[in-house]
């Protein structure tokens, strides 16, 4: 039997795509209810389809345009392949609903405990009991704290962004979602995602005082009317996190699968979960097949981040001035923003003056 904890979009996957290979599959959650509480902004580019097309239930609206201001600047960027943004918990719920389809158990409500003497224990929350069991392999997919890391005491130092996101009133652009670089949020960014006309997810994210950020961010936006607020930990990837040991994998946040520059990390845990069912299907090493999916990216996401958490608002105001033409514009607009690798050396070598932010690469 293979234990998947977690029934988050990396554990539900990993779930369906073993379930489907005709391994029989456990898929143990915490929550009662799958895909809540809610603990993020839903958005996810075209690359989502290289795996499954979502639902049309899920998707809330569909982005045409990202709008990306700094201090002084303002670009808008129209996307050659529109991103969508899904409700998270109907997604996380499609998603879980696929690998019981194909096959695997899926238990809510039960939580594990810790692993011992080769055996996990799994708490039943409603029945108030634990149970015993030994899995040929266990998948932790139990996001950004998990306690499968924990209980096998696997390696990385663990940092952590803390994002803070409410659901705001207003009137909003259902195709544009916008961008805000510099002091104001200076770990990270803030961010406006529409769900519709009348509602939008505003959020940020930093490695300290996200509530101060957060809140000079909502005065920024006029102090507009809160419906709800959401918050979570986002993983900064580390390359020395332990993701394989013995029969334990990591998947997702729990392996720290996340782009450093935008906090994203759905379509990375499920490239990561593909890469673990090839893995335990063909007998191989899952951090190796992983790490050629995603670690290139990976990396140059987190280089991006090192420099751009050393930039100042006039630096900010610099970039944004260079990528609004409109040369440099088709190429964002055009290459997939999960792979910096693919279009990177295409904008430096569009526009020399890029040069000016090598220094923030070395740092000052
Ligand atoms: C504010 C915010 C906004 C974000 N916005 C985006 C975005 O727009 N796009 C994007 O791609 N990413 C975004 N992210 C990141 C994204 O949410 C995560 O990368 C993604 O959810 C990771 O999926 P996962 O399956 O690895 O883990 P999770 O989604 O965290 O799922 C882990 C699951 O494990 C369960 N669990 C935990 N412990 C146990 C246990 N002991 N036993 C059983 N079950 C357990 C949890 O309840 C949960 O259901 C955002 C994150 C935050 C905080």
């Amino acid at each position: 039997m293979i234990a998947v904890v977690g029934a988050g979009p990396a554990g539900s996957y990993a779930a369906y795509l073993l379930a489907k290979q005709g391994y029989e599959v456990k898929l143990f959650e915490e929550h009662k209810e799958i895909g809540s509480p809610i603990q993020c902004t839903g958005i996810l580019t075209e690359g989502i389809k290289t795996f499954f097309t979502p639902k049309k239930e899920v998707i809330t609206t569909t982005i045409s345009r990202i709008k990306v201001h700094s201090q002084k600047e303002q670009v808008e960027f129209k996307l050659q392949k529109p991103d969508i943004i899904v409700d998270r918990t109907l997604f996380d719920q499609s998603l879980a609903a696929m690998a019981h389809d194909a096959g695997a158990e899926v238990l809510p409500w039960h939580r594990f405990e810790k692993k011992e003497q080769g055996k996990i224990i799994i708490e039943d929350i409603k029945n108030k009991t634990k149970k015993a069991y030994a899995p040929s392999h266990l998948i932790g997919a139990d996001g950004p704290n998990s306690h499968v890391a924990k209980s096998d005491h696997m390696k990385g130092k663990r940092t952590f962004f803390y994002g803070a996101q409410a659901t705001i009133k207003g009137t909003f652009d259902p195709e544009c979602y916008e961008v805000y670089l510099g002091s104001v949020c200076p770990d990270l960014f803030a961010w406006v995602v529409p769900e519709n006309e009348h509602y939008a997810r505003a959020g940020l994210a930093s490695f300290s005082h996200p509530h101060t950020y957060f809140q000079a961010f909502l005065k920024k936006l006029g102090s507009p009317s809160i419906c709800a607020c959401q918050g979570g930990l986002i993983p900064l990837y580390n390359r020395t996190i332990e993701t394989e040991k013995e029969h334990t994998f990591l998947v997702g946040d729990a392996a720290f699968q996340v782009k450093a520059t935008t906090a994203g990390g759905i379509i990375q845990g499920i490239t990561a979960a593909k890469a673990l069912e090839e893995a335990i299907t063909k007998n191989q090493s899952y951090e190796q097949l992983w790490k050629k999916a995603l670690q290139r990216d990976l990396w140059l996401h987190l280089l991006i981040r090192k420099a751009m958490n050393r930039f100042a608002d006039k630096d900010y105001d610099y970039l944004l001035h260079l990528v609004q033409q409109q040369r440099m514009k088709k190429i964002i607009e055009e290459f997939p923003r999960d792979y910096p690798s693919r279009f990177m050396t295409s904008l430096a070598l569009r526009e020399p003056r890029l040069a000016y932010f090598a220094k923030f690469l070395m740092g000052r």
